[in-house]
């Protein structure tokens, strides 16, 4: 990865970013329209270049198998986290993924601790974990809707006036351990507009085939946009931190969502920088001995090493090409 291209990626998510310690109004500073000037044709070629680059990053995350990293979705409906996720992660090894849905809480998940069930999914050393809802939402809906609270049985010196405030304060710590021991947390609040949600659950409604995306409910908490909009103004300014800042992404076209939240996955996996594990100089030598016997097996007429020769005339094109174009 060049310093360049590393720096490009890092002044293109800035605008983004919420500073911590900053009171943010959503409505205010963040446009969810803003597109950097760019164009959508220009964006898909961004997003292919990105996918590949989270490939490779991904590739030596797995292999160097020290670091993990949690990727926090956030958005209200329609906000596109499917479609982010599926776009965002095209490019990578499923094995090295996992993805958790966060709904409305199981009775068992209602008799632990609120941030039990999200321990429960962070990834392993050398994993992505994506959070397709978080426990985020646990200051979000549950903020909006306060019987979700009285289901959480807390005693009762733990649901006074102050709870909010607590959690934040929990989840920051919570983050701040994981982060400490080499599990990273992104975050990305998808900021959709409310004329852009109308349009998309018209949408929805209009086509037969995305009829099943749409729910009763999805209109209901439209009706509460306002209280969602305080919420998540609220969260962002409490819970953006030097270690596990929020991005704010601009979510009206989908095209540059997508290529935001491809830009912050990479600028963690940049900044983690993981390497391919070097086996040492013993293993090295015992590698080049098996490579001499398997050279000695080659068939009368095949060559020693094909897979050697092949790659040198592949150099050999591409080192052509570069000179002729
Ligand atoms: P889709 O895009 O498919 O609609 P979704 O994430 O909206 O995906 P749904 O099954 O429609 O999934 O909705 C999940 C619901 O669960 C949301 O309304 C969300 O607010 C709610 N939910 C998530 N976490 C909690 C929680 N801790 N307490 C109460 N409700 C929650
Ligand atoms: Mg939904």
């Amino acid at each position: 990865m060049s310093d360049e291209r590393a720096e490009r990626i890092a002044e293109f998510i800035r605008p983004l970013r919420v500073k911590p310690g900053s009171k943010v109004r959503l409505d205010r500073d963040f446009d969810p329209r803003y597109r950097a000037g760019l164009k959508k044709a220009e964006g898909v070629e961004l997003l292919r270049s990105g996918v590949s680059l989270l490939a490779e990053y991904q590739d030596r995350l797995a292999a160097a198998d020290s670091y993990g990293v949690v990727m926090c979705l956030q958005a209200l409906d329609a906000g596109g986290k499917d479609g982010t996720i599926r776009h965002v992660m095209s490019g990578v090894n499923p094995q090295g993924v996992r993805v958790s849905s966060f709904k409305v809480p199981s009775a068992e998940e209602l008799d632990h601790d609120y941030l039990w069930r999200y321990a429960k999914r962070l990834p392993e050393r050398g994993e992505i974990a994506i959070f397709n809802r978080s426990h985020y939402e646990e200051v979000l809906v549950v903020r909006v809707h306060p019987e979700n609270l009285l289901r959480q049985k807390l005693p009762e010196h733990a649901r006074g006036p102050d709870v909010w405030k607590r959690r934040y304060r929990e989840i920051n710590d919570w983050e701040r351990y994981l982060t400490d021991n080499g599990f990273k947390v992104v975050k990305i609040f998808l900021n959709l507009s409310r004329e852009e949600q109308r349009i998309r659950f018209l949408k929805r409604i209009d086509l037969p085939e995305k009829n099943w995306k749409f729910s009763a409910a999805d209109v209901r908490e439209r009706r509460r946009w306002d209280d969602y909009q305080l919420a998540f103004s609220a969260m962002l300014s409490a819970t953006s931190t030097e270690w596990a800042p929020w991005y704010v992404v601009p979510a009206d076209r989908k095209w540059f969502a997508r290529i935001c939240a491809a830009a912050v996955l990479a600028h963690t996996l940049i900044g983690i920088d993981p390497q391919y594990p070097d086996v040492g100089e013993e293993a090295r030598k015992e590698l080049l001995a098996t490579r001499r016997e398997l050279e000695r097996e080659a068939p009368a007429g095949a060559s020693a090493d094909p897979y050697a020769e092949r790659n040198k005339a592949d150099r050999k094109e591409k080192k052509g090409k570069k000179g002729r174009g």
